[in-house]
């Protein structure tokens, strides 16, 4: 490991351990046929140097690599796994459903028992509408918001990610800002230019752009505690002040909790907070692991969606038996074990302070950010409250942080922009392995600057 290794841009480094060979392999095929050898950008290591491990399986905390390498899982498939892998619920309705067909493109059963389920636990959400990913559910939800608005505006917020919709990839934090993308190519200029992007957590800005443009803004969309500038929770005060402007200029909130839904607490980040947006995107958890995003809110703003109404949007696969049955089980587990929530944020809150604690005994500058069981480490002095100070983040020294501890054998997300996970599949064990080898690793950090 070694600084240059942070820099070279994802090719392989001659200090790279033996027992990677089968993922480096894997990865060179990859790279022939697939951009990057990845199916989604995040999954490179290019911001952190060397190659992605490739996975063969998890179970519960831990996965296990081609190598047969296993690691303490802190991402959790990037939000989805709240339960970890494998879970037993979640898995016996995946077998029951294979039974009996995997696709019928006709409602079924299970579709209303899911909606009914959604609009009983996040609070504000009166009807929902199922679709195949987070990146649906807020593209769907901004179409639905102008046209309910009839205004074109979107405001979002600089670093906040709202999945790779055209219009919303300006600013778009972590895999964006990761890549040294400020704006992603392919995308028409007029679409950008029907985005606001203003700083998250600033009143002020709120204000002064609502002053000048309050009547042409159709929305407002934010992630209620952002997960993709690294986890940056809002500032006591800043959702209620956007629930109050929205409301005042007649623009809709989106509250996208498409990481947040029950993540931050079984009704999500409008529960924990106890504000309620017009609109709400969900997505990871909601899947149980599978495909599987919802749009949903006010039953009037609802109504505007086709067949009852003019907006329109659709899917082949929504509702898909085998994705709304891992999802069902998933938040009935959650559902019904109300201690859940508290027992993950214990461990969270151990661990991160294990962290904190042992970068303070190395001397080692980092801030901790954490909701629940979503955290990040910012090599930083801090506070961490928006974009801007979230990169000021030393990404060389994060970058040698993530490689030493994937080698002690804990699997953190590979950006310093990107929330970890912790699931209830964690073990006290867990914990403290994890906070001996980030010892370890700060201070071997410390040692070498
Ligand atoms: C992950 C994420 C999305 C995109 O969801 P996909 O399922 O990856 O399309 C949207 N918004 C937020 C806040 C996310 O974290």
């Amino acid at each position: 490991m070694s600084e240059e290794a942070s820099q070279s841009n994802g090719s392989a480094t001659s200090q790279e351990p033996a027992h990677h060979t089968r993922s480096r392999e894997l990865f060179e095929q990859a790279q022939e046929t697939i951009p990057g050898g990845v199916n989604s950008p995040a999954r490179a290591f290019r911001s952190v140097g060397g190659d992605p491990v490739f996975i063969e399986s998890g179970l519960g905390s831990h996965l296990s690599d081609a190598d047969g390498n296993s690691y303490i899982d802190y991402i959790g498939s990037w939000g989805p796994l709240i339960l970890g892998h494998r879970r037993e619920e979640v898995t016996k309705a995946l077998y029951s459903v294979l039974e009996t067909g995997t696709s019928f493109g006709a409602p079924t059963e299970r579709e209303v028992e899911m909606a009914e389920l959604i609009c009983e636990l996040v609070p504000s959400i009166e009807m929902v509408r199922l679709v195949n990913s987070g990146t649906e559910a807020t593209m769907s939800a901004i179409r639905v918001a102008r046209g309910f608005t009839g205004r074109d505006l979107v405001v979002k917020f600089v670093g906040c990610y709202h999945g790779h919709v055209d219009s919303l990839l300006v600013k778009a934090g972590s895999g964006v800002a990761t890549l040294g993308l400020s704006d992603s190519g392919g995308v028409p200029a007029a679409f950008s230019a029907t985005t606001i992007p203003l700083p998250f957590n600033s009143v002020e800005a709120l204000e002064e752009c609502f002053a000048n443009h309050g009547d042409k803004i159709a929305c407002v969309i934010v992630e209620p505690v952002v997960g993709n500038m690294g986890c940056v929770p809002p500032q006591p005060g800043y959702l209620e002040a956007l629930r109050e402007v929205t409301a005042k200029h007649g623009a809709l909130l989106i509250f996208d909790e498409v990481m947040t839904g029950f993540r931050v607490s079984l009704g999500g980040a409008q529960e924990l907070y106890g504000i309620k947006p017009d609109m709400t995107t969900l997505g990871k958890v909601i899947g149980g692991g599978l495909p599987v995003g919802a749009y949903g809110g006010r039953k009037d703003v609802m109504s505007k969606v086709a067949p009852l109404g003019p907006v329109y949007q659709a899917g082949t696969l929504s509702g898909n038996p085998l994705a709304v049955a891992a999802g069902l089980a998933a938040l009935k587990v959650l559902k019904n074990s109300p201690e859940l929530y508290e027992q993950v944020d214990g461990k969270s809150g151990r661990l991160v302070e294990g962290v904190k604690k042992a970068a303070a005994d190395a001397g080692v500058a980092m801030t901790t950010n954490r909701v629940g069981s979503m955290f990040t480490f910012f090599f930083n002095d801090g506070p961490v409250t928006d974009w801007d100070s979230s990169a000021r983040s030393d990404t060389e020294r994060f970058a040698f942080f993530f490689r030493g501890m994937l080698e002690l054998g804990c699997y953190l997300p590979c950006s310093q922009y990107e929330a970890a996970f912790l699931s209830a599949a964690h073990t006290d064990e867990d914990v403290a392995g994890t906070i001996d080898a980030a010892g370890k690793v700060l201070a071997a950090l410390a040692s070498k600057t």
